[in-house]
């Protein structure tokens, strides 16, 4: 498999030279900080040079005007956790209606036949569903690496080099199998010092450092019951080596608790700490059944918590407590996660989501669109530890999405914002990546999605067969 070379250190492309584009007075802009923007922003290069305040000018002179009248402007949204390869088990039948262990245990043996073509095609399926969402970065938990795939960062890395999404790809592990009292079947796992040697490979092949990374790696051993605590101090220790960051699922499921309380004799985060993965480069997916004090750690160290409303609807797993987290100190970010427990890969969607779950939780006037925009965009940036995207300003990176509000369903809709996620808006209209339009009239600009949906359908009934 051939893969694109990258440099590790990335500067931002943008020069005083290039033309300067002006995205002219949007219906509505969300710009993630209290300026003003009514008169649009102007992009030159891959960044943001200004915002326009309402009946403004730019300073300068533009080359370009894109008139974004019919259009409400946000950030690109930023997914903080993914399965990309499960776009191949949606909705299959075997796993409906399960608890997330014996869903797990129903999927690990199909899961376990992953091809390359498979995880290529689902790649660029999920990523393809996420921009036109209007999702700009998107970061995914890759754990599969079956005999048949021990290459599968670098599959995705070149899966996803057409489609100018940034990528966050975690190179996940599983070393608990089943003969070790894990739950994955043996096949699936791989032994530590594969995982490790591989993990180091990708980092030095594929991470980016600073503003404008495209593409960036991060170390994400599966979950507590998918690995050894040695492999979990090892990646903590490797990752701060390199300067990458860590994930893993934790505190999903109530299940979670019990197994590593029957099996480590400790809470689940109490587990995290004994192995050296308590601090602000580690972000957890999931982060639901926390106590106070464990809330409170959290919010010590700056953690992240990649919160995934609709998953943990299909799953039944519960309710993330974002309140109480964020006021800890702890960074809330946005995810679909998935593909099989969501089952969609739709961020725009899911930020309606995580406003009708957190409804169940709390008042309605303590959290609003306005939050749950700012977790799927500044939120998520930080969950990701990334400080130039997530906002709208001058010196960000141009990453943004334009949604119009055309559709039945927002006629009557008077407050623009509050029409995109209350009445639930599906696809962007318009999506830029570091300046570069990548998403016009919803359509991809760089992808036959007919072709892709063809491949991609024969891969997942491929990866079926024999079920
Ligand atoms: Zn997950």
């Amino acid at each position: 498999m051939t893969t694109t070379p990258s440099s590790r250190s990335c500067q931002s492309s943008s020069t005083s030279t290039a033309p300067r584009l002006w995205l002219k007075q949007p219906l509505a802009i969300f710009t993630g900080n209290q300026q003003d923007a009514r008169g649009g922003l102007v992009v030159q290069g891959s960044t943001i040079v200004e915002l326009i305040a309402a009946d403004s000018q730019p300073t300068g002179p533009v080359d370009q005007i894109w008139d974004a009248r019919r259009h409400v402007l946000l950030p690109g949204l930023i997914n903080t956790h993914h399965h990309l390869y499960q776009t191949l088990t949606r909705a299959f039948p075997p796993a409906l209606n399960k608890r997330l262990f014996p869903w797990l245990q129903t999927l690990y043996p199909v899961w376990a036949r992953l091809q390359p073509q498979m995880l290529h095609a689902a790649t660029q399926l999920g990523i393809a569903e996420l921009l036109l969402s209007g999702c700009t970065t998107v970061a995914d938990h890759h754990y599969l690496f079956p005999q048949a795939l021990t290459e599968a960062i670098d599959i995705q890395v070149e899966a996803a080099s057409s489609l100018g999404a940034r990528l966050m790809l975690t190179r996940g592990s599983m070393s608990l199998g089943q003969e070790q009292g894990g739950l994955p079947p043996q096949t699936t796992v791989q032994d530590e010092d594969t995982i490790l040697a591989d993990s180091e490979r990708v980092i030095k092949r594929y991470h980016q450092h600073g503003a404008g990374s495209q593409v960036q790696i991060a170390l994400a051993p599966c979950s507590p019951f998918s690995v050894t605590p040695q492999l979990m101090k090892d990646s903590a220790a490797l990752a701060r080596q390199y300067g990458v960051r860590l994930h893993t699922h934790l505190a999903e499921t109530l299940d979670e608790d019990a197994f590593c309380l029957r099996t480590l004799g400790k809470r689940p985060l109490d587990y995290l700490a004994s192995v050296d993965w308590l601090g602000e480069d580690v972000w957890l997916a999931h982060g639901i059944h926390f106590n106070d004090e464990e809330v409170q750690e959290l919010g010590r160290q700056r953690m992240g918590i990649a919160h995934c409303p609709s998953s943990n609807m299909i799953l039944a797993s519960g309710i993330c407590r974002t309140r109480e987290l964020e006021a800890a100190g702890v960074h809330v970010g946005l995810a679909v996660d998935g593909s099989a427990s969501n089952d969609g890969s739709n961020m725009i969607a899911e930020v309606r989501q995580a406003l009708l779950i957190n409804r169940l939780r709390y008042q309605a006037d303590e959290v609003t669109h306005l939050d749950a925009l700012r977790w799927a965009t500044q939120g998520s940036a930080r969950v990701l530890g990334r400080d130039d995207i997530g906002e709208l300003a001058a010196g960000k990176q141009a990453d943004v999405a334009c949604f119009t509000l055309d559709e039945l369903r927002f006629s009557g809709a008077h407050d623009p914002l509050a029409a995109l996620v209350i009445c639930g808006a599906q696809q962007a209209d318009a999506v830029m990546v570091g300046g570069q339009w990548r998403v016009q009239q919803g359509q991809l600009l760089d992808l036959d999605v007919t072709a892709l949906r063809q491949r991609h359908q024969q891969q997942a009934r491929l990866i079926a067969q024999a079920s």
